[in-house]
């Protein structure tokens, strides 16, 4: 019978599926002390190499495999021997959820390069994805991944927009006029009128809606709005690189609203200075 999967952590390897098994999740759990990479080698060998911060405590992992050959995957890494799934994270504790991926042998492989993080299975509509959830992407293009943090710009009614270099992430208020909230479409001419008046990135490039989020090692699009038109208003999460904290318009919060991207913005502290 043929290995489907294999599983390593930092080169080691930690389990082997068969294809009679499936469906089925596996949950190995390490101690870490500093980075890990996590693999998953499919029977073409394809490799998912997905790194997580550095973190000191018990690496929990959850990977299910359908029948159909998808395959999810998340870890914690907790103070804690035992973790419960879905169980709240404590402070100095991390959660990472890989973007899922077929293996090799899958029939009807969807093809959601440039598409948004609903559709690649990273966040779930009715869901709401905690702040403290790290997000491990795979570029379309390169196929290296990288972490994001996410900020659910619905609950503080915020529009965001992303520099046309990819860096940097902008927080705009949405009472600022034209700010085109999430899940509104936005009105072309104020929009426009928005857009001329943002402040340019600290790399000197224009913040603009339609930007794409793009891939940090090969600067490929990774969420390609323009190439999929009504997408955009839907993504109602704003991604941001952990070390680049998101910019706000106004800079100051405005008074008696809660701000999401604020609280985020301690955490982001804690875990990466
Ligand atoms: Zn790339």
């Amino acid at each position: 019978m043929t290995v489907i999967l294999k599983l390593r952590i930092d080169g080691e390897q930690v389990a082997t599926l068969h294809a009679d098994q499936l469906p089925c999740e596996i949950v190995p759990q390490v101690r870490v002390d500093g980075p890990v990479t996590v693999e998953f080698e499919d029977a073409a060998g394809r490799v998912h190499a997905h790194s997580l911060p550095a973190a000191t405590g018990w690496l929990h992992l959850s990977v299910r495999v359908h029948a159909g050959f998808g395959c999810q995957a998340d870890a914690v890494i907790v103070h804690t021997e035992t973790h419960a799934a879905g169980a709240p994270l404590g402070e100095g504790e991390v959660g990472v959820r890989f973007q899922p991926f077929f293996l090799a042998g899958a029939a009807n492989v969807p093809d959601l390069a440039g598409h948004g993080l609903f559709a690649r299975g990273l966040h779930f509509r009715g869901i709401v994805t905690p702040g403290t959830v790290l997000l491990s992407c795979a570029c379309d293009a390169c196929h290296r991944t990288f972490l994001v943090r996410s900020i659910h710009a619905g609950f503080a009614e915020q529009a965001y927009f992303y520099s046309a270099s990819g860096t940097y992430t902008l927080l705009v208020d949405g009472r600022v006029a034209g700010a085109p909230v999430p899940l509104a479409p936005p009105d072309p001419v104020l929009l426009a009128t928005l857009e001329t008046a943002l402040p340019p990135a600290p790399d000197g490039t224009r913040f603009a809606y339609l930007n794409p989020f793009r891939c940090p090692h090969c600067r490929a699009s990774y969420l390609d709005f323009a190439a999929n038109p009504g997408e955009r208003e839907g993504e109602y999460y704003a991604l941001h690189f952990p070390d680049t904290p998101p910019m706000h318009m106004p800079d100051a919060p405005l008074a008696d609203r809660r701000d999401t991207g604020g609280s985020l913005l301690n955490r982001i502290g804690r875990l990466f200075n």
